[in-house]
């Protein structure tokens, strides 16, 4: 990541960044952070943020980024979160250096600019309850009402406040809330909660508070606090920012930082919540967080994902202030792009049907040279062992073909890479169902390395593996979690529903002997087939698990064709 701002395709982010760097505005500083709340593991949509916050810091000179944990609500947070969001964050490649702060270790001095505020009249002690709040807020077109409360004194609010933190109260009695317009066009303005009381011991500070700061008063003031210069956060805060603008400003902070909002990230069948991943995962729905059918880094990565994909992806989609949906098949693209430079080839059987070669000498194996990468020679070679009994993929035979099918069919000539012409002569059926068990073939002994001197041409090239050499494997194969491009359009029913129930195919496979060693979490391109990644969870010397990444298929180039078409 040697990229410096100036070589980059601009993005109206870079844009402002580069104009006040031009205006010296924070003394040449350009201050990132990345604000995670650690109540769910990270998603690619967070992806998003941290290419984008760290990326700006890196490409800048005196750029910096925050790793920053927004641990303000016990409730739903955990030390498990907390642990796998810095697992991500590293894995993407970006790094904080000692740059790692928690919302939660600024509880003392966010609790004196609330008395700060309250000193200056610009808060008070509410003891409506919480549904009383919402319904004196009025409406867009309906000014609220001022709570009876709006007007006790400072001392009041100063002695109330006191007593709240102290755990005087139960939840819910009083919250603090800033003092501000009840007929504010912007709702947000209408006098918001800054405070709540919250009996729950905190994962860090355990129960040494029990009134816990609102997300609007705590952001703005860490990132004042950190002395960050642009606050780069999603769209559904984009009125917030007033709100965030008012508070640094009545507390005439030395430091205020511009929020700038930009579209999150929306991809197609799949949900990018935590709310309902978490639920996918406490529903057992999936298996864990890092189910790799989950949108989750953690899950991308077990699926065989590099980080590198991952961020030529976010480049690739870009920075821009209207809401849109990415397909899907970008985000394969990407890591089908990079896969294909760095991973070495292979042959897989995944549904295997057995041929025998008849003229092939019984107890002969030849070791075959096979490329690693047929596009990149300083990747080498390999030997494959070749012998009378091989796997093929049962898809690769139709005893009745139609027209279109080229490849193996009785009578008919095909290619094994990297071995012989094989002819089929006869198909084995088992009596009871009917199917295809075995083949029968001969192979043109003069055909070795895939071309006939004759120059006869065949249609096909198929892979298989040595019966008495491949080794057993488990093969996972994935399609979307989601049947739906967008599961959470539809109000009216659970996003669940659009769940799809072949998501996951299990099948026994077999792969070629050089794999033996695999190591958990390597990929490869298993040839015809897609890319592949050993389970660095699930698979052992005893049992090998792989994970499939994408398959070949480049749906990205289709859908880019169409929509040129359309235009
Ligand atoms: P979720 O909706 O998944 O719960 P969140 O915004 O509540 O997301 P946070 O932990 O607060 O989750 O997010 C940390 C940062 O990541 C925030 O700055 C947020 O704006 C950003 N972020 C979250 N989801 C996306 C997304 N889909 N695209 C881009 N940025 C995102
Ligand atoms: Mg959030």
């Amino acid at each position: 990541m040697t990229e410096t701002a100036s070589t980059l395709p601009s993005n109206f982010i870079r844009t402002i960044i580069a104009q006040d760097l031009k205006d010296n505005k924070n003394e040449g500083r350009v201050a990132t952070r990345f604000p995670p709340e650690p109540n769910g593991y990270l998603h690619i949509g967070h992806a998003k943020s941290i290419c984008l916050n760290f990326g700006i810091a890196a490409e800048n000179k005196q750029g910096t980024c925050n790793l920053r944990f927004d641990d303000t609500n016990p409730i739903k947070e955990d030390v498990e979160y907390v642990e796998s969001i810095q697992e991500d964050v590293r894995w993407l490649g970006f790094h904080w250096n000692d740059r790692l702060f928690y919302a939660s270790d600024y509880f003392e001095q966010l609790y004196q600019y609330a008395v700060q505020l309250i000193k200056a009249g610009k808060a008070y002690v509410c003891s409506l309850s919480a549904d009383e709040i919402r319904e004196s807020r009025g409406t867009l077109t309906e000014p609220g009402t001022n709570s009876p409360y709006r007007d006790r004194s400072v001392e009041e609010n100063l002695d109330l406040f006191q007593r709240m933190r102290t755990g005087e109260f139960k939840d819910g009695a009083h919250v603090l809330r800033a003092k501000i317009d009840m007929a504010a066009p912007n709702l947000i303005m209408r006098d918001p909660t800054l405070y709540r009381i919250r009996k729950i011991p905190h994962h860090r500070t355990e129960k040494d508070w029990c009134i816990y700061p609102m997300y609007d008063f705590a952001h703005c003031l860490s990132d004042s606090i950190e002395g960050i210069t642009h606050s780069l956060c999603t769209l559904e805060f984009e009125n917030n920012r007033q709100l965030y603008d008012w508070i640094l400003d009545e507390l005439k902070a030395d430091c205020h930082p511009q929020q700038i909002e930009f579209a999150r990230l929306n991809l197609t069948n799949t949900v990018l919540s935590k709310r309902k991943l978490v639920e996918l995962v406490e529903g057992g729905y999936v298996s864990g967080w890092n189910d790799p059918r989950m949108p989750t880094i953690s899950g991308l990565r077990r699926r065989g994902y590099t980080p590198e994909s991952i961020r030529n992806f976010c480049e690739r989609i870009g920075v821009a202030r209207r809401d849109s949906i990415v397909d899907m098949a970008l985000l394969e693209y990407s890591v089908r792009e990079d896969l294909n430079i760095r991973a070495p080839r292979s042959m897989g059987v995944l549904r295997p049907l057995k041929v025998v070669i008849d003229n092939y000498p019984e107890g002969q194996v030849e070791e075959l040279d096979a490329l690693n990468n047929p596009g990149n020679p300083t990747m080498g070679t390999r030997k494959v062992p070749f012998s009378r009994v091989l796997y093929i993929e049962q898809d690769d035979f139709m005893e009745d073909p139609p027209k279109k099918f080229f490849r193996l069919a009785p009578g008919r000539e095909v290619r094994l890479r990297y071995a012989y012409y094989i002819t089929c002569v006869k198909a084995v059926k088992d009596e009871k169902t009917g199917r295809v068990v075995e083949l029968h073939c001969t192979y043109d002994p003069k055909t070795l390395g895939g071309s006939s001197p004759d120059g006869r041409k065949v249609k096909a090239t198929l892979h298989w593996v040595s019966a008495a050499h491949a080794i057993r494997a488990e093969a996972r194969l994935y399609d979307h979690l989601f049947l739906k491009e967008n599961p959470d359009d539809d109000k009216d029913v659970d996003f669940k529903t659009h769940l799809n129930p072949n998501s996951l195919e299990t099948l026994s496979s077999f792969v070629e002997p050089s794999l033996a060693d695999a190591t958990p979490g390597s990929r490869y391109q298993f040839e015809r087939l897609g890319y592949f990644c050993v389970d660095p969870l699930e698979s052992s010397d005893k049992s090998l698990v792989f994970n499939r990444t994408v398959t070949l298929r480049d749906t990205w180039a289709k859908i880019q064709k169409k929509q040129q078409k359309k235009q």
